[in-house]
């Protein structure tokens, strides 16, 4: 019954991901059932087929590997704001999703894929474009990605071939911020200083490590003291403490509301991204939203 049962399921699945007839679009990722990634090249021309078919893309190079290969990012913009300068006139948000920074992690490449192919081909996601602009590097480590084998992170569940961690020169681009030694770095930064873009994804892999979420985030402490100002109406109160994490509980607050849930209502939690998430989905579950009034400022 349960083999049945998968089976059903597999037909299920697989009619909906792989549509009869072929398509361009289908990425080698989907292809393949989830377990292989696309070489360099192939990954360039899938951004490159994006690029030429949509007129809110464009494939940009950023610098050369020291192996030779090109560095590469797409700019998506609903306005066609291809340069940062009216990139910055937009006034929308720029988000930068760096992909294969380690090459052996290299899911965020094929994910990125799948969200521009929403964005700009089936359009399901373009409202997206409404409210910011994306950078998105396919492939930070180039050389490492086209230096493939099976046993390269061999407790990791997949992709079947996998990159390296390291560039052609050895450098771990993921070490190399502030020291800025490989030339791949060089012109990350000077990307960066470029576009300034407001947020950054750094799409890693963990190793299979049991994470509560398959993605781990930080968040900066100046702008969450930011968002406390605001959301405050500048109440000098609550950026000066006691108010604290993600969503700006203060004290009596979170106690309160972490009893309702019946969760541990130690304060400390207020700076657990997962705590409070959670606590904040439970507010809002319950129409107590209007503890946060609106922001309306911009930074
Ligand atoms: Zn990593």
């Amino acid at each position: 019954m349960k083999q049945l049962l998968t089976s059903a399921l597999l037909i299920l699945f697989t009619s909906y991901t792989f549509p009869q007839s072929p398509d361009i679009w289908i990425t080698h990722f989907e292809k393949s059932r989830f377990l292989s990634t696309p070489c360099y090249t192939e990954s360039i021309e899938y951004f490159q087929k994006l690029a030429e078919y949509s007129p809110f893309a464009e494939l940009k190079t950023f610098g050369i590997s020291p192996q030779g290969r090109e560095l590469k990012y797409l700019i998506v913009s609903g306005d066609g704001a291809f340069n940062p300068d009216n990139g910055k006139e937009t006034k929308k948000p720029i988000v930068l999703i760096i992909n294969g920074i380690h090459s052996g992690e290299i899911e965020g490449k094929d994910a990125s894929m799948l969200l521009l192919r929403e964005i700009l081909i089936s359009k399901e996601k373009e409202y997206l474009l409404d409210s910011l602009s994306l950078i998105v590097v396919p492939i930070f480590n180039v050389d490492g990605h086209e230096r493939k084998s099976k046993y390269n992170r061999i407790n990791q569940n997949g992709p079947e071939e996998m990159g390296w961690r390291t560039t052609a020169q050895n450098l771990n681009l993921n070490r190399d911020w502030l020291k800025a030694e490989a030339p791949e770095m060089q012109a990350m930064i000077s990307l960066f200083n470029e576009w300034l873009p407001d947020f950054i994804i750094d799409s890693h892999t963990t190793d299979g490590a049991d994470y509560q979420y398959t993605i781990t985030y930080s968040v900066e402490k100046n702008k969450l003291k930011f968002i406390a100002k605001c959301e405050s109406n500048f109440n000098v109160g609550v950026w000066k403490e006691p108010y604290a994490g993600l969503y700006q509980f203060d004290e009596v607050t979170w106690t309160k509301y972490r009893n309702l849930m019946e969760k541990d209502p130690n304060i400390n939690l207020r700076f657990g991204a997962r705590e409070s998430i959670e606590t904040a989905a439970f507010v809002v579950s319950i129409g107590n939203e209007r503890i946060w009034p609106t922001c309306s400022a911009t930074y």
